[in-house]
């Protein structure tokens, strides 16, 4: 028998958090929702709401929930409606939730996610940020806990179903030894820009950076993966996600997204897992493992694709990605600080306050100029987090005025 799931998403509004909800549609006896969280965007999450009557919905300011309030109570929808940044660990520890899809995008998932490890919840994670910032404390958390961590990004999803059951970050070093896995191989599709020369990219817009050839994702990471930052990024996160060193993991350039990652074996086996490039599919394994469930995804045809192609990344291409294995290389509060200046440089340009080549050059000079630390507690995070958005606040202006 199945028992049932009572699932709590944060970012239940966003990309991710709208096909968590797509998948769980199709099978109510298997999946209850218990808390939904949005920052600004009211009106669809009351619609999801009124669908389903989550126990807890959250928005990011006291206007939002007064406009959420009186629309729950005026359609006498059961839900009790909260806002700010603590409430969104409430949706986590008071909502009577066992799993939680965090999906809330940047450092702001950060609080509520490692909330989720600690309360020994089964943590399906998208928001990749939060592990970059925090890993050691993460996976500190997970372990202490108990709590199943289970890798939403379709690239650690991917080698998720291709390691051998026991080999996690938790697992002894002779344990893990005795799987024989050499390297993981993370795919990256290039993203729009994969083959535009750098000096070509100088008028690109925010619209022109979203737009990216495979997959559809928020603003955020479509321009990250434009970038290559977001490859950068999940460097990093594999490293804590599956403990292996930063010299055991390769970035190979995949445009078709149909190899979704790889892992190669002491045999010489390599093992991959295809699929479209569609987040149902890891979303339903999260939700469902180790059971399989539909996910509302096409099959996949293979005879219908040309080809399958592979390359190694052009780092002069792409120094966002050069940048993110730096700050891996330095490790302690560096990721930390990458991560706080990309996302004011992400945001600067998204609002067409700053040039598309310019992120890479924040991100630069703010990791020059702040210096990173060891990050045992979390208050070092968020004061390396907070001292990086400082800086690249300053080092914003300074590029305005020149
Ligand atoms: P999105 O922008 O579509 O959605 C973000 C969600 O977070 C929204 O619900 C929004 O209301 C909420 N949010 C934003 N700022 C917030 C704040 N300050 N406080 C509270 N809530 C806030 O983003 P997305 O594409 O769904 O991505 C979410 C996360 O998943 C990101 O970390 C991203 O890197 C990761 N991810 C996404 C995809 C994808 O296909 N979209 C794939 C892999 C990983
Ligand atoms: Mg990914």
């Amino acid at each position: 028998m199945t028992i049932q799931r009572r699932v709590a998403i944060l970012g239940s509004t966003g990309s991710i958090g709208v096909n968590t909800l797509d998948v769980i549609r199709s099978h109510p006896e298997r999946y209850q929702v218990v808390a939904l969280t949005a920052h600004q965007q009211v009106d669809r999450l009351l619609t999801q709401c009124r669908e389903f009557k989550p126990r807890i919905a959250v928005v990011g300011d006291a206007q939002s929930a007064k406009q959420l309030t009186a629309a729950v109570l005026q359609e006498k929808i059961p839900t009790t409606v909260l806002y700010g940044a603590e409430a969104l660990v409430s949706a986590v520890c008071d909502s009577d939730c066992d799993t939680v899809m965090a999906a809330i995008v940047g450092a702001a998932g950060l609080l509520p996610t490692l909330a989720a490890a600690r309360a020994g919840k089964r943590v399906l994670l998208a928001n990749k940020e939060a592990l970059v910032m925090s890993g050691d404390l993460l996976m500190q958390a997970v372990r202490d806990s108990g709590a199943e961590l289970i890798p939403i990004d379709s690239e650690h999803n991917a080698i998720f179903q291709c390691l051998p059951a026991g080999f996690n970050a938790l697992h002894s070093d002779a344990a893990r030894a005795e799987c024989g896995v050499e390297e993981l191989w993370l795919t990256a599709s290039g993203g729009p820009f994969r083959s535009t020369p750098l000096v070509d990219l100088v008028d690109i817009t925010p619209d022109q950076a979203c737009a990216h050839p495979n997959w559809v994702m928020g603003r955020k990471i479509s321009v990250d993966s434009a970038t290559m930052m977001n490859k950068g990024l999940e460097v990093i996160e594999a490293q804590w996600l599956f403990g292996v060193p930063l010299e055991n993991i390769r970035v190979l350039i995949h445009p078709q997204s149909v190899v979704h990652s790889m892992v190669r074996y002491r045999d010489g086996s390599v093992i991959a897992q295809l699929g479209q490039p569609d987040m149902r599919t890891p979303i339903a394994f999260g939700l469902a493992w180790p059971q399989r469930i539909a996910a509302g995804v096409m099959p996949l045809d293979l005879t219908q694709l040309a080809a399958l192609n592979f390359a190694v990344p052009d780092f002069n291409q792409f120094p966002c990605l050069s940048l993110a294995f730096a700050a891996a290389r330095i490790g302690g509060t560096a990721p930390a600080i990458l991560n706080a200046a990309n996302e004011i440089a992400v945001c600067a340009f998204l609002a067409s306050e700053m040039p598309y080549l310019q992120i890479a050059t924040l991100v630069e000079q703010v990791l020059e100029q702040v210096t990173a630390t060891k990050a045992q507690t979390l208050d070092e995070v968020l004061d390396a987090d907070q001292t990086a958005r400082r800086v690249a606040m300053q080092c914003l202006t300074r590029m305005r005025t020149h």
